[in-house]
């Protein structure tokens, strides 16, 4: 089994296995981590596969799962108990027979040694090893992940837990592949936008990436459309790295300029992220009305950690009521609806006033599927940006899709119209 040298795998298949993975219940997250860390080292997934835990089925995964590439990644079903059966059926398959390593039998009691417990003689089937495996240690947790080798295929069972599984990953199965890999490595780069369609986008960047392709080394680009967001994925891939850096970061530049305002990021930040940052660049603060968005802004605000330097208040102003309170006429909610720029307006301005800080944002609008009128159908929303300047900035847009959707791309474009204001060099004092 071990000992022999075999190729450099370029394809991988991952085999998830968990009795729950087939239920409505939970689904197989592991391989997406997987996935994003073999593509870093050049190898592709070609098939996923989830097994129950049960031991004829998993079998026939296996056996498939070698058949079609020569790395299988395999997670779940390394457990101390008799429903976990990825270890048996792996030393069945390979024809190894399972040993007793009584060096994880000893790590494995000195984990329950040190919570002041008697390790339990079931945690035993977690030290049995099929002859010739490698042992992959596991920090996280009692059981071990084993790599095994046949031929020129590479079996690599991994524990199901994601916070036990991730660490092993990054530092014992990725280096070891990455030797065998030759050096050839993926890098990529992303361009996140918003605020423009991915039709517009594509219009924009096509005539760029699209020679690019072509290029030495050539550099490969997918358009990901997600919620109010459109991001451009360009890799490349080959054994010069710095080669392959010089080309996306000029592929990069030519995009984003190219691209213009929608661009917010060009390193994976998010929106919140960069309009946290410009805040905190101009000693800003900002203080949130919302009325369709029920607070949506303020969340995403501080989903980011150390957003207390930069985010004030916030107020859910749905009501009439409500926004009367904090200071917007009511005459302005009567002359023109709650869902207008007026109201907008006024809601800034006085969440700006009543928190005492640079910027006031606010969010009216209707989320439906029920409020709409001729004149203001479904997804119609209005934001506004008060800052230091004699008038806000004020906008009216038009989002499609259903309540959920339309909640998140108000809070997109509120965060957005912050952002470029702030690159437009305001400091709101
Ligand atoms: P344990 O010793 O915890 O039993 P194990 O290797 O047997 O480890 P499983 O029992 O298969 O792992 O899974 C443990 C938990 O890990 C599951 O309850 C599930 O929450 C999570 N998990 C397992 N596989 C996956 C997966 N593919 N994606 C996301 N989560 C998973
Ligand atoms: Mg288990």
């Amino acid at each position: 089994m071990t000992g022999e040298r075999a190729a450099s795998p370029s394809t991988a298949v991952v085999v998830a296995v968990g009795s729950e993975l087939l239920t409505p219940h939970k689904s197989d997250t592991n391989s997406l981590f997987i996935t994003e860390r073999l593509n870093a080292i050049g190898i592709g997934v070609v098939q996923k596969l989830v097994a129950g835990d049960e031991p004829t089925g998993l079998a026939r995964a296996l056996r498939y799962a070698m058949s079609v590439a020569d790395l299988v990644i395999v997670t779940g079903g390394l457990g101390p108990t008799a429903d976990d059966v990825t270890r048996d059926v792996a030393a069945e398959l390979l024809g190894a027979p399972l040993e007793e390593s009584a060096a994880i039998v000893e790590a494995i009691r000195a984990r329950f040694t040190a919570r002041g417990l008697e390790m339990p003689e079931i945690n035993r089937r977690q030290a049995a090893v099929p002859r010739g495996a490698e042992i992959l240690e596991n920090p996280g947790g009692t059981a071990p992940g084993l790599w095994l080798t046949a031929g020129n295929s590479r079996l690599v069972l991994l524990p199901g837990p994601p916070r036990e599984l991730r660490p092993m990953f990054d530092r014992l199965v990725t280096r070891r592949l990455a030797s065998a890999a030759g050096g050839r490595r993926v890098q990529r780069r992303v361009i996140r936008t918003t605020g423009r369609t991915e039709s517009h986008v594509d219009e924009l960047a096509r005539p760029i990436y699209e020679p690019l392709a072509a290029g030495q080394p050539p550099v490969e680009t997918t358009i990901l459309a997600s919620l109010g967001q459109i991001d451009l994925h360009m890799s490349t891939v080959g054994a010069d790295p710095e080669a392959g850096a010089r080309a996306l970061d000029a592929a990069v530049g030519e995009l984003a300029g190219t691209l213009g305002g929608c661009v917010v990021s060009t390193d994976g930040r998010s929106l919140p992220e960069v309009v946290g940052e410009l805040l905190r660049g101009r000693g800003a603060r900002v203080a949130v009305a919302e009325s369709c968005t029920g607070g949506l802004i303020a969340s995403r605000l501080t989903d980011v950690p150390g957003s207390s330097a930069y985010v004030h208040a916030g107020w859910v102003l749905y009501s009439n009521e409500a926004k009367v309170a904090l200071g917007v006429a009511s005459e302005l909610i009567e002359t023109h609806g709650a869902v207008s720029e007026p109201v907008a307006e006024a809601m800034a301005v006085a969440a700006r006033a009543a928190a005492g800080v640079e910027f006031g944002l606010a969010v009216t609008g209707i989320a439906g599927p029920g409020g709409a009128t001729p004149a203001k159908p479904v997804g119609t929303v209005c934001l506004a940006l008060a800052g230091s300047e004699a008038s806000p900035r004020v906008r009216r847009v038009r989002l499609p899709g259903d309540r959920e959707r339309v909640k998140f791309q108000a809070s997109q474009a509120a965060l957005d119209l912050l952002r470029r204001a702030l690159l437009r060099g305001a400091t709101g004092s």
